[in-house]
């Protein structure tokens, strides 16, 4: 018989923290402080195993779980000394989810269950608190109303609603207990005309419904809509831990909260925690109420307080990892309900894996390994420019101020609901979803908002958690906003504000503001240097940049660049002042007018490339001779369309023939550039061959650049790179043409600048024939978006048209354009890297197309090889972070694969 139930209580548990996927998150945690000896109430999980084979069976109960459910409950009411339905001595208990990773919210939960009408009595008068039993117990019919019965919580809650106006309070805890009695019976009149059934007063039949039902909650929508966004397995399923009730809301030694053993915002080592006395967790998780700071409890309760840190800081070496815990404390007695570990902010886990291992729990590899490559574009994220904050500020633009809940500078307009979130966002609008609270119903609309905030909540609330762990901007508990749901408008700082505005939030510091404030780049905070200065130790890859400027150039490097893999040339001609005379060149009739323009266009190249050249002082720049079509330099549509309106005019009136002329000739010279399929066409060393001049235009100004530098002190190492070759012809005639400028040029000037001459590799053809191509090129660079193009038959341009269809079809996993596919593209790639160093054992290698900085791309890179990799410079970070995670896993991999001694 399977074993599907395993106990924990009384300082000791079947299960333990390795049993995460059996047991759950929730479940192996509790045994794992069970059995260090932390104060936990007793209780036993349900496997993943028995969801699975629920789910097997048509969401049938396997055989045999029933009754070791019933063996878990004995020994449960054994640990607890109470009995589930005793009267006398009743036990509640939480019927809880929990899945091997953390779904926060997204499934359900119910507490106070065992209470019926007899129970209730026994609860009253074993804590002498009338109040208290009858508030657990219109909790429960609620809650179980909600989870089993599928009567939503709002049917309840407009009875509550009700009864407190009509008591004229404001609280829960201020309505009385004889009228709670009297609301529970409405509540009960509720459940009976809904279901057309009593509200189940058998604890035992209550259990087997909670239970089917918590299993059954892994189907809802929005837990369903969770695992698409973090991609979880669906068949990975929950447990379901039932556990012994406690009570933070006995009265005023009672409370209840929630707490993070290190800032989850920032990483900073401080307790972050929120408290709410006399209350039930699902208060605090709800953001129902605005929680009280952890210093209230330091005050009351200062010998509990101690021993929750105490046991915070335990639980953090222990699981080495910061820790986000639930406690209780009933009647002065703390116990701990959850340990898991704590989502944070990208900053905050830079700094946490940082300072672990300072703090010497961890080594450099585990906070290498913890810290995920893309999550560091959240650290790059900009903030608002403060003197135009602190103006606007002025103005009186400031609305509300609210707890800042997860850092970072968002600006957009206003919607009140996730749906409309979505479909605007969609619509390419940047929006700001404001909320009373936010649920689990709202995650596709947070995810899409560029941020968030909400009116009530604190700062462990659920947007605030799932915020932070989306690294969006998000203010909580900003109480000044007054939503107007019908009208879509809120009232906040003696103004309205409608949906469609524009609002500036800022969740570094709480701020909600009117209109939009500029943004400013980030710094980067000491703990991401530290991070990167170990990536750097233990990557072998290089990481190089894309970047066409001297700005980029001198941003690539202050990300850590290591060269520049690519400049591409071409856009350097479309300035304002450059483009007529690029025109001039391209339309040119005849040689001599062609020249004159190149010479025009030279000491605008040259003096880009001295830019670049200082920027990147000792480090190697990759120069892209021109690639795209001609086509592209002419009229951009709007341009072409007022030419031939000024054609049809000039004919109509047939007063200037010699503008008429020069105008027919300009655009039959376009229409005969025009291509049918351009990016297979007449580009990259295509042109260079059928107009050498504008090659040997832009070798001579790389070189007289490169010269020019090197006379003035700088170390420059110019790689002259052909695009687009796919023919050992095409490669020997460019490079021979190419090194004979560069030769006459060195010679010429007497400088001995360092150069070389080599090739993108983004043709099929160039990867097979690699071993020929080498026989020139010096160097390769993978031009994999070219490559991918060409690989997959797969236009650049017009991929979207079908993609999304292949993508939901599961035809392909992820757009080829921004992951490598590594069963194809890399195939060519491992053949073009293996026939290429057959020719030319040290032949330098890298990638310079937009897969280079994305983690799993660079980590194929690092595997097959490669030299470097190019990417923007706001991607350096991720990989740097990635090549050193590709080499500490590699490393492992080996050391696993290795014969043991
Ligand atoms: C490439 O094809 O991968 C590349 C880097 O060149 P471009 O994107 O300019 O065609
Ligand atoms: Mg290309």
């Amino acid at each position: 018989m399977t074993k599907y139930v395993y106990s924990f209580g009384h300082g000791r548990a079947e299960g333990s923290s390795v049993m995460r996927n059996l047991l759950g998150g929730k479940g192996c945690e509790l045994a794992e402080m069970t059995n260090l000896g932390i104060p936990v109430p007793p209780g036993f999980t349900v496997t993943t195993q028995a969801w699975a084979a629920y789910n097997r069976g048509g969401r049938q109960v396997p055989e045999g779980l029933w009754d070791q459910v019933l063996a878990g409950l004995q020994k449960l009411e054994e640990d607890a000394g109470a009995v589930l339905g005793d009267p006398h001595r009743p036990l509640l208990v939480s019927v809880r989810s929990g899945a091997r990773v953390s779904m926060p919210g997204m499934m359900e939960t119910v507490l106070n269950l065992g209470l019926n009408d007899a129970t209730v009595e026994g609860l009253a008068k074993r804590t002498g608190n009338d109040r208290f039993a009858w508030d657990c117990y219109r909790r429960f019919i609620t809650m179980y109303g909600d989870v089993v019965l599928g009567i939503r919580r709002e049917a309840f809650d407009e009875h509550l609603d009700g009864l407190k106006k009509r008591l004229r309070v404001k609280a829960d805890p201020e309505v009385p207990a004889d009228e709670l009695r009297k609301l529970v019976e409405i509540y009960k009149d509720l459940v009976t005309v809904r279901t057309g059934a009593p509200f189940p007063q058998d604890p035992h039949e209550q259990l087997r419904l909670a239970i089917r039902a918590v299993f059954d909650s892994w189907f809802a929508k929005k837990a369903t809509e969770y695992r698409r966004i973090n991609n979880i397995p669906a068949d990975w399923g929950t447990a379901v831990t039932v556990m012994a009730m406690v009570f933070g809301n006995l009265g005023e030694t009672s409370g209840t909260g929630v707490g993070f053993t290190r800032d989850p915002r920032t990483g900073e080592q401080h307790f972050y925690a929120e408290f709410l006395s006399n209350a039930q967790g699902e208060d605090v998780v709800a953001g129902i109420r605005t929680p009280e700071h952890i210093d209230d409890l330091r005050r009351r309760m200062p010998e509990i307080y101690d021993e929750l840190l105490g046991i915070a800081g335990r639980l953090e070496r222990h699981y080495k990892d910061m820790q986000d815990i639930e406690f209780t404390i009933q009647e002065g007695k703390l116990y701990l309900l959850q340990t898991r570990s704590g989502k944070r902010s990208a900053a905050a886990a830079v700094k946490v894996a940082v300072d672990l291992v300072q703090e010497a729990v961890i080594d450099q590899h585990t906070a290498l390994l913890r810290v995920r490559p893309q999550d560091l574009t959240q650290v790059l994220h900009p903030g608002f420019d403060a003197g135009d904050k602190t103006a606007a500020v002025r103005a009186g633009r400031l609305l509300a101020t609210g707890l800042p809940a997860s850092p970072g500078a968002a600006v957009g307009e206003v919607v009140f609901d996730a749906d409309r979130a979505v479909e605007w966002a969609k619509a390419g609008r940047a929006v700001i979803l404001v909320r009373g609270e936010t649920s689990p119903e709202d995650i596709a609309g947070m995810y899409a908002a560029q941020g968030i905030v909400t009116a009530r909540g604190g700062r462990t609330s659920h947007a605030a958690v799932v915020a932070v762990g989306m690294g969006k901007p998000c203010i909580v508990g900003a109480d000044g906003i007054v939503i107007n749901e019908e009208r879509r408008t809120f009232e906040a700082g003696g103004r309205s504000v409608r949906e469609g505005e524009i609002v500036s939030v800022d969740g570094t510091t709480g701020e909600v503001l009117l209109d939009s404030i500029k943004t400013v780049e980030p710094g980067l905070h000491d703990a991401f240097k530290v991070l990167l200065s170990w990536a750097d130790r233990y990557r072998t890859l290089g990481v190089r940049a894309n970047a066409d400027t001297p700005e980029d150039a001198r941003k690539a490097r202050e990300f850590g660049a290591e060269g520049i893999g690519l400049v591409r040339t071409e856009h350097m001609f479309f300035a304002p002042d450059r483009i007529p005379i690029m025109r001039e060149m391209i339309m040119a009739g005849d040689p001599q007018s062609q020249q004159a323009a190149l010479d025009k266009l030279l000491p605008f190249q040259r003096d880009d490339f001295i830019g670049i050249f200082r920027a990147m002082d000792g480090l190697p720049v990759t120069i892209r001779l021109l690639d795209p079509p001609l086509h592209e330099f002419l009229a951009n549509p709007k341009e072409y369309r007022e030419m031939l309106e000024e054609r049809a005019r000039l004919d109509a009136l047939n007063m200037n023939p010699a503008r008429q002329a020069a105008l027919d000739e300009k655009l039959a010279k376009i229409d005969s550039l025009r291509e049918a399929n351009p990016m297979l066409g007449h580009r990259g060393c295509r042109l260079g061959i059928t107009s050498p001049k504008i090659y040997g235009m832009q070798v001579r100004a790389i070189m007289e650049a490169a010269c020019t530098a090197a006379e003035q002190g700088m170390t420059v190492e110019p790689e002259i790179m052909i695009p687009l070759t796919g023919t050992v012809g095409e490669m020997k005639l460019t490079y021979t043409q190419a090194k004979e400028i560069a030769d006459g040029i060195k010679a010429e000037k007497g400088v001995p600048v360092k150069y070389s001459i080599g090739t993108m590799i983004e043709v099929p053809r160039a990867a097979l024939i690699a071993d020929e191509i080498a026989q020139d090129a010096e160097f390769f660079s993978f031009g994999t978006n070219d490559l991918t193009q060409m690989t997959f038959g797969y236009s650049r341009d017009d991929v979207a048209k079908f993609l999304p269809e292949y993508l939901q079809k599961g035809i392909v996993q992820h757009d080829p354009f921004s992951v490598l596919d590594q069963e194809g593209v890399g195939e060519l790639i491992k053949i073009g890297i293996e026939r290429g160093r057959r020719t030319r054992s040290d032949l330098k290698v890298g990638i310079c197309g937009e897969h280079g900085g994305e983690p799993s791309s660079v980590e194929f890179c690092h595997k097959v090889g490669m030299t470097y990799v190019s990417c923007s410079p706001f991607m350096i970070p991720i990989a740097r972070l990635s090549a050193a995670q590709a080499r500490l896993r590699a490393r492992e991999a080996s050391a696993e694969g290795a014969p043991s001694a």
